[in-house]
């Protein structure tokens, strides 16, 4: 595995890192206030700068780049801008919607849904949560009736992201419950499907910009057209979705990291007390340099998941790159709390509201401990999955994902 970024990775974070800091994420304070709105433009300029598009091939209207590339130019987005909810909205966008289509869906599908969702004009939603069904979203009771060439959708799913705003979900239901997990198929979802609808209901405690709601399914007929992937190939299509998700949405997250140590370091070198800067005081810089390496494990984690990504290689590495980004970064923005002092917690800097998102991601993609769990599962060490023979240097090559707990959010 090479670290060093090439040419062309280290020009796209610096070109989104730009893009994040000069026209991203305007106003972010009142919309944080008033929480459930992106900034008007702000997905159309990453829609124009390809960043909606990263990973789709370019015969679908993207720039078709590898997860690894795709990890360190929204490392660098996430640099730039400071509207961590603007983030997590592409991420799902990106991530949980157009990643399955690339991979699960017909030449029709990836025709009519791609180019839309790469040039800006749509925008994806990706619905498997209940309120009986958050970490074993496998156990969802949303149904899928065949009827004739059309399936009938019922169902509520909830903690939505995107939903308010989005033109197309996917869907997770069941051709028949008494199948368990295995009855679980995908459907793709107009907005405009008579028995659709979208409502909000719950505030956020942070990323507070990003919109999300609950969205209710009722009689809700879509053709057999709209299925994404074979019926009951719904477990597979989650799980491969969120190998992609818990490796990649975070990736911002890490550049948000980075800009807020770079900020703590300026903040250390200038504040003086007892008549010396408090970065002159061992445990104020020992905080620090904690800071910066649970950013650069964080990073490593990122960088070997999309590596294995690329690669088609299955690991453990992407909830490893999820737990660890999302749990340093809460630890990260506690710690920039304690360098600013009673300045961190004001509103008038970017500290609590860093803390306040980042406690959402330790949650959304499946909690730590559902990562834990599943990390557990490849590992070998509970009953459902069983590990493969040791293929590589790090023991988790061609492990079996076959389980229930390996779809588990
Ligand atoms: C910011 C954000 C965005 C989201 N976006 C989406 C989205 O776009 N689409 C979508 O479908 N959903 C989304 N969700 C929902 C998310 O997937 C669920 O919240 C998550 O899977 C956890 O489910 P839950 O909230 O019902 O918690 P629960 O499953 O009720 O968990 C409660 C607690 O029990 C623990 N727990 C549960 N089972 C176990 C176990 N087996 N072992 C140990 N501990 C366990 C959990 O870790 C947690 O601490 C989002 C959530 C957040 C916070």
């Amino acid at each position: 595995m090479n670290l060093a970024p090439n040419e062309e990775q280290t020009d796209l974070a610096r070109r989104l890192r730009a893009l994040g800091a000069d026209s991203l994420g305007a106003d972010i304070e009142t919309r944080d206030r008033t929480a459930q709105r992106l900034q008007p433009g702000d997905w159309q300029r990453c829609a124009d700068a390809g960043v909606l598009g990263l990973p789709v091939p370019k015969e679908y209207g993207g720039l078709g780049l590898s997860a690894l590339t795709c990890a360190i130019g929204l490392e660098g987005l996430g640099a730039g801008c400071r509207d961590n909810g603007l983030m997590i909205a592409l991420g799902a966008h990106i991530w949980a919607v157009e990643l399955p289509l690339m991979e699960f869906g017909t030449e029709e599908q990836k025709r009519r849904h791609l180019p839309g969702l790469c040039d800006g004009r749509t925008v994806g939603a990706h619905a498997i949560t209940e309120a009986g069904a958050g970490s074993d979203a496998l156990s969802l009771t949303a149904t899928a009736r065949r009827d004739g060439d059309h399936y009938v959708l019922d169902g509520v799913k909830r903690f939505i992201t995107n939903a308010p705003i989005a033109d197309v979900f996917i869907v997770y239901a069941t051709v028949n419950p008494a199948l368990g997990f295995t009855g679980v198929t995908a459907f793709l979802v107009d907005r405009n499907t008579e028995g659709l609808t979208v409502e909000t209901r719950f505030e956020k405690t942070g990323l507070r910009t990003v919109p999300w709601g609950e969205i209710t399914l009722r009689d809700c007929r879509v053709p057999v057209s709209a299925r994404l992937g074979a019926e009951k190939q719904g477990s597979r299509i989650l799980s491969r979705t969120m190998a992609w998700e818990r490796a990649l949405i975070l990736a911002p997250l890490l550049g948000a990291m980075s800009r807020q140590i770079d900020a703590c370091v300026r903040h250390a070198r200038s504040r003086e007390q007892f008549g010396r800067t408090i970065g002159r005081f061992q445990s104020m810089s020992n905080r620090i340099v904690e800071m910066q390496i649970r950013l650069d494990e964080a990073r490593l984690l990122t960088h070997r998941a999309a590596w294995d990504l690329d690669r088609g290689t299955p690991s453990y590495f992407a909830e490893a790159a999820q737990l660890r980004t999302s749990e340093s970064a809460v630890e990260t923005f506690l710690d920039a709390l304690q360098v600013y002092g009673a300045l961190g917690f004001t509103t008038s800097t970017d500290v609590e509201r860093n803390l306040r998102d980042a406690l959402g991601t330790r949650i959304s993609s499946g909690t730590s401990d559902m990562q834990r769990l599943v990390m557990a599962d490849k590992l070998g060490l509970t009953s459902r999955l069983r590990a493969a023979p040791t293929t590589g240097p790090h023991g988790a090559a061609g492990i079996t994902t076959g389980g229930r707990h390996a779809h588990a959010r």
